[in-house]
């Protein structure tokens, strides 16, 4: 309750910049970061992009390379709570191909305990609140995930693995904003992690064609809560969704062609979109852009209004990223 009337008065919109730390094996690379002073990141800059040689920007926090799985989750936490108030959440993972999106919400391919992601992490806080209320409230939980991919929009938890498109529904009708995307009730956290696999093979499948087609579309978990009152039998409806966003690299138009440039530009138009969204909400503008995108269609409901939303940007700590680095950042900077 606190924390709601505090993110109020403060406004909805959190960024939260993420440098990922030097790989194995890439040590000897110079590193862009400069210093991280808590919601102020210095970048180091060649001549070419700054004369002073740096630039700083501010967020709601920076977690430099060292910052656990934990740090970064024990930020987040009071939004998944909202989430069984029946406030709507959106939690973004923005940034170049190889910044570390997935890390952030997944985590890394072999997982352990310490590496979880968020997604992980934000669903045991719910099954385990949950359960903490359950004298006082009765919660259904029920997870959709889906795919948009050259802004065709796709149903991964389909179980004949056929990923057929789907329709949003219009904005002014209320209910679901993806209605034929399958629902599946969840009670575990270990369940939601079968599904999250299954989505992600199901992506695996319809990417034959393409190598790494998750770089170059947005996925969207998807979880829905509804919580009915014990005594008062009043109904309270929430949603979270968990974005790992396409991959913001700009693809040099004199190098690619066919496929390739059609990917990049709907990947430029709808993080351009949200951006705006995202912006227009931050400066409270009346008229916020929603309809120029299927990601920002599909989240209209939890952007703006009482929803809460989260953006976590990352960047990468080589030089040669340098360009990439910095407009992250300056996306990042417009909708913080
Ligand atoms: P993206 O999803 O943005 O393309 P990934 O999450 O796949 O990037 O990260 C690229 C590589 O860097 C992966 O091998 C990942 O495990 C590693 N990585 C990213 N962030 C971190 C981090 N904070 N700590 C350790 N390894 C990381
Ligand atoms: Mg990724």
């Amino acid at each position: 309750k606190l924390y709601n009337q505090i993110q109020d008065l403060r406004g909805n919109i959190r960024v939260y910049c993420r440098v990922r730390p030097f790989l194995p094996g890439q040590t000897c690379n110079a590193s862009t970061i400069g210093r991280i002073d808590d919601g102020t990141i210095t970048i180091i800059t060649p001549a070419k992009y700054s004369k002073e040689g740096r630039k700083s920007f501010t967020f709601n926090k920076v977690f430099g390379p060292s910052a656990t799985q934990e740090e970064v989750f024990s930020d987040t936490q009071p939004l998944i709570r909202s989430v069984l108030d029946g406030y709507n959440v959106c939690i973004f993972a923005y940034g170049q191909t190889g910044s570390g999106k997935t890390h952030t919400m997944s985590g890394p391919n072999e997982l352990t305990e310490q590496s979880l992601g968020v997604n992980y992490r934000a669903l045991n806080d719910l099954f385990y609140l949950s359960e903490q209320r359950r004298d006082t409230f009765c919660y259904e939980i029920t997870v959709q995930m889906i795919e948009i991919y050259n802004e065709q929009v796709r149903d991964l938890l389909a179980s004949d693995g056929v990923t057929k498109r789907l329709e949003i529904r219009n904005s002014s009708q209320k209910g679901l904003a993806v209605p034929d995307a399958s629902m599946v009730p969840v009670t575990s956290t270990s369940e939601v992690i079968e599904l999250m696999n299954l989505g992600q093979r199901n992506r695996v499948v319809s990417a034959t064609a393409m190598n790494d087609r998750s770089s170059r579309s947005h996925s969207c978990l998807t979880v829905h809560v509804q919580g009915r009152d014990l005594t008062s039998g009043a109904v309270l409806r929430g949603c979270m969704h968990l974005v790992d966003l396409a991959g913001s690299e700009r693809v040099d138009k004199s190098e690619v062609r066919g496929d390739r440039l059609k990917e990049a530009q709907h990947i430029n138009k709808s993080l351009s979109a949200l951006g705006d969204v995202i912006a227009s909400l931050a400066q409270k503008n009346s008229h916020v852009p929603y309809r120029n995108s299927k990601l920002t269609q599909l989240l209209q409901d939890s952007l703006g209004g009482q929803a809460k939303t989260l953006m976590f940007v990352h960047i990468s700590p080589e030089m040669d990223a340098i360009g990439e680095t910095l407009s992250t950042l300056k996306f990042a900077e417009r909708v913080a």
